[in-house]
């Protein structure tokens, strides 16, 4: 079961130094746990084990910080975080850090950008779904399918309108009953943010990687001009592996994000069917039209909400959405193993694409 962890038990684990060519900056890597339920890894090019230890720190630091904001699982202490302004629905409004503010502004705009496809006030059916989810995973006997009375019921509740935002005051407010869920959108926020806070520390050669959030900074300094990021088989069962044999292909990127959402990511089973966490606020139910999705775009928050929303929505729609946003590109791969791609997405793939690095 992927939830939020209970304590911000984030240990960034030893770094270490990876190829050597004197005087050459180096390429090193690190990895920490704790944020956002996923494994964050960081690999850069320095000149010194230091200056790449300082670069962890910062995206360690601003993962940290967001998570505890973002959270709608617990609390923290001096915190007025997403489970907060749930907590309040139908009290009051609750004061919270501009971030907050800015995040859920931003997902009002792509809600609408989306069709609705990507709603963060989605949060009462999701609640449905992961309850029902654990439930299945804990006690696979026990699994069973929402009704749709349920659902519909909770999906009255669900208008992302009724978020008031009151950006002087700093303040949010939902209505009893709303609950806000930014799943689809605050990995890929946080790793923005880390990526902004590294250029503005100066640093041109970093890759982080959150997940199925991906972003380059920069380009490696070793000769290559470009980051290799893996976009993984849905049909595999092995996760973001680095071996190229278990991958669909790999994109050749710099300077932009590779964000993936999939029905692999959290599921569980109903006599024999999966049902995974990608829910399509049409029918309330996961999304059936594919089984995997990868955005490329310059902003990680964009590619985050691109790739929940270009898996939601019906094939043609997605490829609309995709080819009118600008500077985005997607691939998607369908259940009987189909690829589909936008119209400039094979540029950046090495196997379908016949892409190169540089090297
Ligand atoms: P991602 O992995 O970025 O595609 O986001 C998946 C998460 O977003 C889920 O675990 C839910 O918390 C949430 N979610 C699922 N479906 C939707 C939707 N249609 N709109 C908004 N959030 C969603
Ligand atoms: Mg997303």
């Amino acid at each position: 079961m992927k939830k939020f962890s209970l304590l911000l038990l984030a240990a960034l684990l030893a770094v270490s130094l990876i190829g050597c060519a004197p005087d050459a900056p180096q390429q090193y890597r690190t990895e920490f746990l704790g944020t956002f339920d996923t494994v964050v890894s960081v690999i850069g090019y320095a000149d010194t084990e230091e200056e790449f230890s300082q670069a962890a720190g910062i995206v360690h630091e601003t993962f940290a910080g967001l998570h505890q904001l973002f959270d709608i699982y617990h609390g923290y202490s001096g915190v007025n975080n997403i489970k907060t302004i749930n907590d309040n629905a139908g009290l009051m409004p609750v004061k919270v850090d501009a971030r907050i503010i800015e995040l859920l502004q931003t997902a009002k705009e792509w809600h609408s950008k989306t069709d609705g496809a990507v709603n963060v006030a989605m949060g009462p059916v999701l609640a449905v779904w992961h309850e029902y989810r654990g439930t299945g995973i804990a006690s696979p006997e026990d699994a069973a399918v929402p009704g749709a009375q349920e659902l519909a019921e909770a999906a009255k509740l669900t208008n992302i309108g009724k978020i008031a935002i009151d950006e002087a005051a700093s303040t949010v407010y939902i209505e009893a009953g709303m609950r806000i869920d930014v799943g689809a959108i605050a990995k890929g926020y946080a790793t923005q943010a880390a990526a902004d806070a590294l250029i503005a520390a100066g640093y041109d050669s970093v890759l982080i990687s959150a997940g199925g959030n991906v972003a380059a900074v920069g380009a490696p300094k070793d000769g290559r001009d470009k980051w290799g990021v893996g976009v993984k088989d849905p049909q595999s069962d092995l996760a973001y592996s680095t071996d190229d044999e278990n991958l669909l292909d790999v994109a050749y990127v710099s300077g932009v994000s590779v964000v993936s959402s999939g029905s692999y990511e959290r599921y569980y089973e109903v006599d024999g069917v999966r049902y995974h966490h990608l829910i399509d606020p049409q029918t309330l139910f996961p999304a059936a039209h594919c089984i995997g999705v990868t955005v490329i775009a310059q902003d990680s928050t964009a590619a985050d909400v691109l790739s929940t929303a270009a898996f939601v929505l019906p094939p043609e729609e997605a490829m609309l959405l995709i080819e009118n946003t600008e500077g985005t590109e997607a691939l998607w791969v369908h259940e009987n193993g189909d690829v589909t791609l936008s119209s400039g997405m094979a540029a950046y793939l090495k196997h379908i694409g016949g892409a190169t690095n540089g090297a």
